[in-house]
């Protein structure tokens, strides 16, 4: 199978012009065999700039359309993700190394978040709120806010995107978009997409509505810092957002940080043990342990410890680890050499803090260059080393728990607070993971496992995880400013809080 051959076509259905990812300096690398697919050119800062320019500008037109109206642009891009959903997953798969029906499933969330985005687009309602003066009207609006700009992680090179950019362009802003480096080819496909949405909409939408800035973090660093961009959206590493966050709060500018979790579960002793099992398998080992949501941490009791961790074991040493493109794998590749470093090295660490490890080394396909290991698994006598940060890699660190005030102690006792998912029938035990004193993450599940959310809810989370919230829910309140307005119908000029000013 000639995989770069294979790349090349499915950028020609999609609508790119594939003479434009070759002879570049930017290598894009497929995962699944190791082999470069593609050599694109990188933009300079300058190059950058003038394309914040251009979407600048088509905000200032855009920001007048209706919002209804917006919204039917929305549509458009979802009927065009549609018919490029078999295409788009599979560039996915080659791109990032997610299996089938994990780069279809990322499409899918492309297409259901432009549906919430069409159906929001009538919905930007702002309140009506009572005055404390007689023949006075106050509400709140919200409008348009400018350029957004969206950092994407190579995780999920395409929803991410999708998940700012649908929301973006029904609340009347444009979008600057600088994907992954590790993934770009994605990124230029639904730059084609959009357009072919853009043409069959009209004059109505102006030229540079969504810009794909190709470059690495330099490029990231641009955007930025650009005055005319007031919010960026910035997917990725915990280390990103310490960089990032303070450079936009230098310039007062709005930061939506999605970054790095380090989930966990607890298995309680009433807990449906088949349940959990399947919800602890896809949630760590899938995606070969890169999602933001994996679960990386599990605490079980000591009640049911040996009755589940052992048919985890099992299923570990079980799980089939392959070429996502030619077999039916359901781990695929990391997705590169320093993920693999990465990962020994974090095995090893746990090994040196008495971790008993099961699984972690490579599998060997045929390919040099390509990274599959067998997901590990590591029983540790406690919360210590290399337990306490996220390692972007397929590790599940196991450990045994007694009561439960402790455990939720634990749970919370490290810097991520993205996702966490508690295993119970006890009702107790579920509202209080769910309370104020449960789980301090962004999401709390409960008989599900960290990952796979729906476009429906605001995901994000807490502490070094940004605070950041996108997709569903109120979400899009942050891609447009609010203007609070009093309107005085009477023909007095009483003031607020009684204040007398006689002149
Ligand atoms: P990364 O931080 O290396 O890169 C992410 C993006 O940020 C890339 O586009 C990169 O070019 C850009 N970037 C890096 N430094 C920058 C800087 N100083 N200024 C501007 N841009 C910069 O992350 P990655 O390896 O691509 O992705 C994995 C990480 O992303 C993990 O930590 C994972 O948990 C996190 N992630 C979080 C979420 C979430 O929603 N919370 C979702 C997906 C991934």
């Amino acid at each position: 199978m000639d995989i770069t051959k294979e790349t090349a076509a499915l950028l020609g259905r999609l609508g790119v012009n594939t003479d434009s990812i070759v002879g570049g300096d930017l290598p894009v690398h497929s995962p699944v065999t190791g082999e470069k697919i593609a050599a694109l050119k990188s933009m300079s800062s300058a190059e950058a700039n003038q394309a914040i320019e251009q979407a600048h500008e088509a905000f200032k037109a855009w920001r007048l359309v209706p919002a209804p109206k917006r919204g039917e642009l929305v549509r458009l891009l979802g009927e065009e993700l549609r018919a490029a959903k078999a295409d788009l997953g599979r560039l996915v798969s080659i791109e990032v190394g997610k299996i089938p029906s994990e780069g279809l499933g990322e499409v899918q969330e492309m297409i259901d978040i432009c549906d919430f985005a069409v159906g929001l687009s009538r919905q930007l309602y702002g309140l009506t709120i009572a005055t404390e003066r007689p023949g006075h009207r106050m509400m709140e609006t919200w409008h348009p806010l400018g350029v957004v700009g969206v950092i994407s992680a190579f995780n999920f090179p395409v929803a991410v995107w999708s998940w700012n950019a649908a929301l973006a362009l029904v609340c009347g802003d444009s979008v600057v978009w600088k994907p992954s480096e590790k993934t770009p080819l994605t990124a230029l496909a639904c730059e084609a997409i959009f357009a072919r949405a853009v043409k069959r909409f009209g004059a109505d939408a102006p030229a540079g509505l969504l810009k794909v800035l190709i470059g690495d973090r330099a490029i990231g660093e641009a955007l930025v810092d650009n005055p005319k961009v007031p919010l960026v959206s910035a997917t990725g590493s915990t280390r990103m957002g310490r960089e990032v966050g303070p450079r936009l709060a230098r310039r007062f500018a709005r930061a939506v940080l999605e970054l790095g979790g380090n989930n966990a579960g607890i298995v309680c002793p009433s807990a449906d043990l088949d349940m959990a099992l399947r919800a602890i398998a896809f949630g760590a080992m899938g995606t070969a342990g890169q999602r933001c949501t994996t679960l990386r941490r599990l605490f079980v009791h000591e009640s049911v410890y040996d009755a589940i961790v052992p048919r985890l074991k099992k299923a570990y040493e079980s799980v089939s680890v392959g070429s996502p493109l030619e077999t039916s794998a359901l781990v695929g590749p990391l997705i590169d050499k320093p993920a693999y470093d990465n990962m020994q090295k974090a095995l090893q660490a746990a090994g040196a803090n008495g971790g008993k490890v099961t699984g972690g080394a490579r599998v060997e396909n045929g390919h040099d260059a390509a990274y599959y290991v067998r997901p590990a698994l590591v029983e540790m006598p406690g919360q210590v080393g290399p337990v306490l940060e996220e390692t972007f890699a397929p590790i599940l660190y196991v450990m045994k728990y007694s009561d439960f005030d402790e455990v939720l102690a634990q749970h919370n006792a490290v810097g991520a607070g993205l996702s966490s998912s508690i295993f119970t029938r006890d009702i107790q035990e579920s509202e209080r993971f769910l309370s104020a004193d449960g789980s301090d993450c962004g999401i709390a599940n409960v008989n599900i496992g960290t990952s796979g959310a729906e476009i429906g809810g605001a995901f994000g989370g807490e502490k070094e995880t940004g605070g950041g919230r996108e997709s569903g829910s109120d979400a899009w309140k942050a891609y447009m400013r609010r203007a609070t307005n009093t309107v005085n119908y009477s023909n007095a000029l009483p003031l607020a809080q009684g204040v007398s000013f006689d002149i």
